[in-house]
């Protein structure tokens, strides 16, 4: 996983501020329950999993802009910032309506749960994995849960803090996790989910799925303090994953998104492997196309890199995060792979995989990075076959090894670096969009307005298709979630998006 506070994810578009229906059981007004996600896509399966719970306990989740009784937020802690903005909107909310209860999940909210529950405005402080809690938490009602979950309380609440990382690629001990054999990783996925632009309350579903199959992670990235909120690497049985496939490509679902907290660790606490998940799910032969969220260099296998080229069910497209581009940073970082690694497995991702999309993350501004190795850094990129990044300004997590490893990069001189990369990784980007000009390209469609249909190719492309050009040509117009062959004839600078016709 990256430090990826990426955007705050619009948990809803409530259509319309529908007056809250009765539930059936108690004749009471339902419960309006607005929930705010911060962080990775892990958060975001967490938010759409409780979500569902929710409506099965007869709640309505909506969106943060309505009439609500509670707000959920789930919070992610990847920097100190993070922290803050998760805060701010407490203040916020408590402000706005001094009435309406706060209740906090996610990784801020287990590595700080002491301190959180003596804020006056926060109700509840529940981590990650503890859905059934959180489900009482809310609606007052403890949900009917599986066995499992009544074993899902915390191991130990308060994982011992050992030193954060070490800069010899040494993985954590895993007494030192907390244990998350969370209850979102047994069972299966709620009825309450329906097909892609569906409604879940108040709020809609999107039109392709992010399917957890891990959790935890186990590595000690010394800017990372997520294996103590994540706690230990835990997959989920290859049998319940398919069934999962089985039922959300019923429900319409064509494009699935494989997802955890260190995908890459699947099977490893089960003597399996995320390549033996893959070859099963190729030999399910389902209704869908298949994204990896993201994986690290040195847990991406040659063979599966030729499973993923040999079968038409893997999108062209693999989030492989780097991080830096410089073995002297990448040791400081305690990442587990060097650069003559990375240019090998990019080198033959991009010669098996034709027209693959790469993408990857890149920290700048780590403690000790020196202005040459941004240079040769930038110079490394050109040279690779990637086609987007990332890029984050280093911002301190307070408890990491990376905050004791002295040699600060000055906050605004990281901010420098950051826009100089973010600058040669556009033009990289675009290069790579216009290279599509006149291939034909299987899009995912996510959403509309009158002129175009907007979505994502298998290619990881951001495409804009002519409605009318659909229209003339009399081909069927797909619903949100459905998948729509278009030929690509311009790239448009304005919004950065391929037109397509
Ligand atoms: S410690 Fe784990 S979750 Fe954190 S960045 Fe490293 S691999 Fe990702």
């Amino acid at each position: 996983m990256s430090q990826q506070p990426i955007e705050h994810f619009a948990e809803s578009r409530s259509e319309t501020a529908s007056a809250s229906p009765l539930n059936d059981s108690t004749d009471k007004p339902a419960l309006r329950v607005a929930l705010k996600t911060y962080g990775c896509r892990s958060n975001y399966a967490d938010t759409v999993d409780l979500q569902a719970a929710l409506v099965e306990q007869g709640a309505v989740p909506c969106g943060l802009d309505s009439e609500v009784d509670v707000v959920v937020i789930n919070t992610c802690t990847v920097t100190d910032e993070a922290d803050r903005e998760a805060l701010r909107l407490v203040r916020k909310i408590r402000k706005k309506s001094p009435d309406t209860r706060v209740i906090l999940t996610g990784c801020m909210a287990e590595i700080r749960t002491e301190e959180l529950q003596d804020n006056d405005a926060i109700e509840h402080v529940i981590g990650p994995g503890r859905k059934a809690e959180l489900v009482e938490a809310i609606t007052g009602v403890a949900p009917h849960t599986p066995a499992a979950e009544e074993a899902d309380s915390p191991q130990s609440s308060e994982p011992a803090l050992v030193t954060l990382g070490s800069s010899d690629g040494h993985r954590r001990v895993k007494s030192a996790l907390p244990d998350r054999r969370s209850i979102s990783l047994q069972g299966t996925i709620s009825q309450e989910i329906q097909g892609p632009g569906s409604s879940i309350g108040d709020v809609r579903t999107r039109a392709r799925y992010h399917l957890r199959v891990q959790e935890g992670c186990e590595n000690s990235c010394t800017f990372c303090i997520i294996p103590f909120s994540r706690g230990r690497l835990s997959s989920r049985e290859v049998s319940d994953v398919l069934n999962d496939i089985e039922f959300l490509t019923g429900q319409g679902y064509r494009e699935i998104v494989l997802t955890g907290t260190h995908l890459g660790g699947y099977g490893e606490d089960s003597s399996s492997s995320l390549h033996a998940l893959l070859e099963r799910i190729v030999a399910a032969e389902p209704r869908a196309r298949f994204r990896l969220s993201s994986i690290d260099p040195n847990d991406l296998r040659a063979e599966t890199v030729d499973l993923i080229a040999k079968s038409d069910i893997f999108c062209e497209h693999l989030h492989i995060c780097v991080q830096a581009f410089s073995d002297r940073i990448l040791k400081r970082m305690n990442r587990r792979y060097r650069m003559n690694e990375v240019q090998e497995l990019l080198a033959y991702v991009h010669q098996r995989i034709p027209g693959v999309c790469i993408g990857s993350d890149l920290i700048t501004g780590f403690p000790g990075e020196h202005r040459q190795e941004v240079d040769q850094g930038i110079e490394t990129f050109l040279r690779l076959p990637i086609s987007y990044l990332h890029v984050f300004p280093y911002s301190e997590r307070a408890g990491t090894a990376a905050t004791r490893l002295g040699d600060e990069v000055p906050v605004p001189e990281r901010k420098r670096r950051a826009a100089r990369w973010r600058a040669v990784a556009e033009r990289k980007r675009d290069q790579f969009f216009e290279e599509r000009i006149g291939s034909t390209l299987e899009c995912i469609v996510e959403r509309a307005d009158s002129q175009f249909f907007f979505g994502t190719t298998r290619e990881y492309v951001s495409v804009k298709i002519d409605r009318e050009a659909v229209r003339r040509a009399g081909r069927d117009v797909p619903p949100l979630g459905g998948l729509l062959q278009a030929q690509a004839i311009a790239f448009d600078p304005s919004d950065r998006k391929l037109l397509c016709q």
